[in-house]
């Protein structure tokens, strides 16, 4: 069990500066989360992480040690892409990973293949998409690793197929494995990830760990009878931190406990008004997006 510290982490592409400075601090046992939109620059951070894309600078460590050959064994990683071989089929890829790995644990593996209903005579051409991932995750597991890296790792399963690898990453954090994931499903990372971080334009933008993120801030949703609504007052208040209008429904996120500001908004003439915790997904818009709700608000205006 290791913490691993992703320290000022750059890498580019030509021109292209996928990551950019990027300093990260996964605890170790805990389920991370890394989020961010299309070509942020999170399956290049997790290259970078594993070793297989080489980094313009910076440096990666798991538990003070640079990553080198014996830690491999007990590292899992589900690509975003897939990496099954088309002519193989479940079996062949299993008995490949026992071979890779001391670890491999058959009974483990058998079992994982029953959760996914997966037919080990299967061939992977004639797999669907969430069949392939859902190899990609059972090879994973299998190994019971010290520490898993999931790319994606739910994308193309069924909602049932979903559960079954949220459990899974649970259960292998609670049993002390560090997990690291990126999905663009955020209720599905609030449901497993105890820290997060946003990358944006291969940047960090926010870090920290959910439950802080969460704390201290509220959303007070009001319903208006018309789009016309007046938020002079609003946007002068200091503690709006954001302001979303969508039609006739204005949702404010504020610092404070919302008491007041679910009165004023009642005063406006809101039909409706209700105070709401922040979600995760709230959270990562109003980090990747903090400028969206002015425009909005000059065009309703
Ligand atoms: P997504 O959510 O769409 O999977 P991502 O956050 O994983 O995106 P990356 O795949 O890391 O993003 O890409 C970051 C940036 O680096 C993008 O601009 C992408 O075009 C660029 N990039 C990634 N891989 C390469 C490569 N092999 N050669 C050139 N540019 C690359």
């Amino acid at each position: 069990m290791s913490t691993i510290s992703i320290d000022r982490l750059s890498k580019s592409y030509g021109k292209c500066l996928a990551v950019d400075d990027v300093t990260i601090e996964i605890p170790a046992g805990s389920v991370f989360g890394l989020l961010g939109p299309n070509g942020a620059g999170k399956t290049t951070t997790f290259k970078c992480l594993l070793g297989l894309a080489r980094a313009t600078s910076g440096e990666v460590r798991f538990g003070g040690q640079p990553l080198t050959p014996p830690l491999f064994e007990s590292i899992a990683y589900v690509p975003e892409r897939s990496v099954l071989y088309e002519w193989m089929n479940g079996a062949e890829h299993l008995e490949m990973q026992r071979r890779t790995f001391a670890r491999y644990d058959v009974a483990r593996a058998k079992e994982l293949m029953e959760l996914f209903s997966l037919d080990p005579r299967k061939r992977v051409r004639a797999m669907s998409k969430g069949m392939r991932s859902a190899l990609a995750v059972v090879m994973a597991f299998a190994i019971h690793p010290e520490t898993l890296v999931l790319d994606e790792p739910t994308s193309g399963l069924d909602p049932v197929n979903q559960r079954a690898v949220l459990n899974l990453i649970i259960e292998a954090a609670a049993q002390g494995a560090t997990v690291v994931l990126s999905s663009h499903q955020i209720g599905q990372v609030e449901r497993a990830a105890d820290h997060i971080a946003v990358l944006q334009d291969g940047k960090v933008i926010l870090a920290g760990a959910v439950d802080d993120l969460k704390s201290d801030r509220k959303i007070v949703e009001g319903i208006f009878p018309s789009e016309t609504i007046a938020l002079d007052g609003l946007r002068r208040d200091s503690r709006i931190e954001r302001l979303d209008q969508s039609g006739r429904i204005l949702r404010l996120t504020i610092t404070a406990d919302g008491g007041g500001l679910a009165e004023t908004l009642s005063q406006m003439g809101a039909q409706s008004v209700r105070i709401v915790d922040l979600n995760l997904e709230d959270i990562f818009l109003n980090a990747v997006s903090p400028n969206m709700q002015t425009a909005d608000v000059v065009e309703a205006r």
